[in-house]
C-alpha cells in the first residue's frame, strides 16, 4: 500500500470516528446507533478499498469466467410442457408416500430431457381426458349399494337412529365481538387439495352411515339432520361415494401409471395423465370422511346439471344451516383448480360454513381471511 492510499483511509476512518463521536455526544441514549454506524461504514470502506487496489486481479478472474461460460458446450436442456408437471411431483410427493414422492422425483430429475419427444399413445391420452373430473371417476354413485336415502337409513335402523344433533353454531355473534377467526388446528376446517394434503398421521373417527357407506363419525348426525330437513321440503337426497381410503386411492393412481407406462408413456407423462383421470393420493377430501357427494331421485349423474334439480338447489340454499358447504362452486375454479361440483359437500361446521356462505367465498379463500 503505498502512501498516499494509506493516508486516504486514516483520514476517512478519522471523519468516520469524528463523526460518530459527535452523533454520539448529542444523543446520548442512541449511542450504540453511532457505533454501529462506525462499525459498518469502515468495513465498507474496506471492503471496497481491499477490491479497488486489487482490481486488476479480478478483472482477469472475471474474463476467464466468462471465456468459460461464451466457448463452453454448456446449454440448458430445451423446456417442454412436460417440465411443468415437476412440480406437481414435489408437491404430491410433499403429500404422499415418500417413497413415491422420492422415486417421483428422482424421475422426473433423470427423465426430465428424455420426456421432451416421447411419443405417447394417443388413444391413452384421449381416454384420460374423457375421464374427466376424477370425483366422478372415483365414485361409486352408479352403484345401488353405494347409495343411500334417509328412508333406507331409517329403514335399516328400524327408525330407531337417534342424530341427537344441536347445531355447533356459536350462541354469540362472533362477527359482533370483533371475531371471526378460525384456528387452523380445527378438524373441521382441515384445507385440503393439491397444496394442502392430508398430513401423513391424520386420525380420525371413521364412523358406518349404512352399509359399507362410512365418513368421519362427527359429521353424521349433522349429514343425517340435513336429509330429515330436506325430506320436510319434499327433497330425497341420496347419499353416495362418501368415504374412500387411502389405499383404494393409491392403487387406483398406481394402476393409472402402470397403464400408461405399459402404453409406451414415459413416468413424467403418465404420472401427468393419471392425476387428471384420478386424485392425486393424499389430496382427496374425501380421504379424511369430510365430503360426501349427494345425488337425488331421477338424477344420479355427477354433473353440473345436478345444480338446476330441486335437490341441488335446495342444497345450494340450505346446507349451511348443517355445517355443509359446496366445497366446488362455480366461478371459483382459477382458486380451487377443481370444476364445479354442485354435487360435492364438505362439513366445515355451522359457523365456518356461516361465514362462507353469506361472504359468497371458497374453503381457499376462507383460509386466507379468517384462518389464524
Ligand atoms: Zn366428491
Amino acid at each position: 500500500m503505498n502512501a498516499s492510499s494509506l493516508q486516504m483511509k486514516l483520514s476517512y476512518k478519522n471523519k468516520v470516528f469524528s463523526k460518530a463521536q459527535k452523533f454520539n455526544r448529542k444523543h446520548k441514549a442512541l449511542a450504540f446507533l453511532g457505533i454501529a454506524y462506525a462499525f459498518m461504514a469502515i468495513t465498507l470502506y474496506d471492503i471496497l478499498f481491499y477490491f479497488y487496489r486489487s482490481g486488476k486481479r479480478y478483472i482477469c478472474l472475471a474474463c476467464i469466467l466468462l471465456f468459460f461460460v461464451f466457448s463452453s458446450s454448456f446449454s440448458y436442456p430445451a423446456m417442454s410442457l412436460n417440465i411443468s408437471f415437476a412440480s406437481d411431483v414435489s408437491i404430491a410427493g410433499y403429500s404422499s408416500d415418500t417413497d413415491e414422492a422420492l422415486s417421483g422425483v428422482e424421475v422426473a430429475e433423470s427423465d426430465a430431457e428424455l420426456a421432451v419427444s416421447q411419443d405417447v399413445d394417443s388413444e391413452l391420452i384421449k381416454e384420460a381426458m374423457e375421464s374427466g373430473n376424477p370425483d366422478v371417476t372415483e365414485a361409486d354413485h352408479l352403484d345401488p349399494d353405494k347409495q343411500v336415502s334417509l328412508s333406507q337409513i331409517l329403514e335399516a335402523t328400524d327408525g330407531g337412529i337417534t342424530t341427537n344433533w344441536t347445531d355447533d353454531k356459536s350462541k354469540v355473534d362472533l362477527s359482533a365481538l370483533g371475531f371471526t377467526h378460525f384456528d387452523s388446528s380445527d378438524w373441521k376446517i382441515m384445507l385440503v387439495n393439491k397444496q394442502h394434503p392430508i398430513p401423513e398421521d391424520y386420525d380420525f373417527p371413521l364412523g358406518t352411515i349404512s352399509g359399507s357407506m362410512k365418513c368421519d363419525e362427527r359429521i353424521i348426525a349433522p349429514l343425517l339432520e340435513m336429509m330429515r330437513a330436506a325430506n320436510d321440503s319434499g327433497v330425497n337426497l341420496i347419499i353416495c361415494s362418501p368415504y374412500r381410503d387411502r389405499s383404494r386411492q393409491t392403487m387406483l393412481f398406481n394402476n393409472k401409471i402402470d397403464r400408461y407406462m405399459d402404453g409406451g408413456m414415459n413416468y413424467m407423462d403418465a404420472y401427468n395423465l393419471a392425476s387428471q383421470a384420478v386424485t392425486v393420493p393424499g389430496s382427496s377430501e374425501h380421504q379424511v370422511g369430510l365430503a360426501i357427494d349427494i345425488i337425488t331421485d331421477g338424477y344420479s349423474s355427477l354433473d353440473e346439471g345436478f345444480g338446476n334439480t330441486a335437490a341441488g338447489k335446495w342444497l345450494a340454499d340450505n346446507s349451511y344451516k348443517f355445517g355443509f358447504i359446496l366445497r366446488y362452486p362455480a366461478g371459483k375454479e382459477n382458486i380451487t383448480s377443481i370444476e364445479f361440483e354442485p354435487w360435492h359437500f364438505r362439513y366445515v361446521g355451522v359457523d365456518a360454513a356461516t361465514v362462507i356462505h353469506e361472504n359468497g367465498i371458497c374453503l381457499e379463500e376462507f383460509w386466507n381471511t379468517y384462518v389464524d
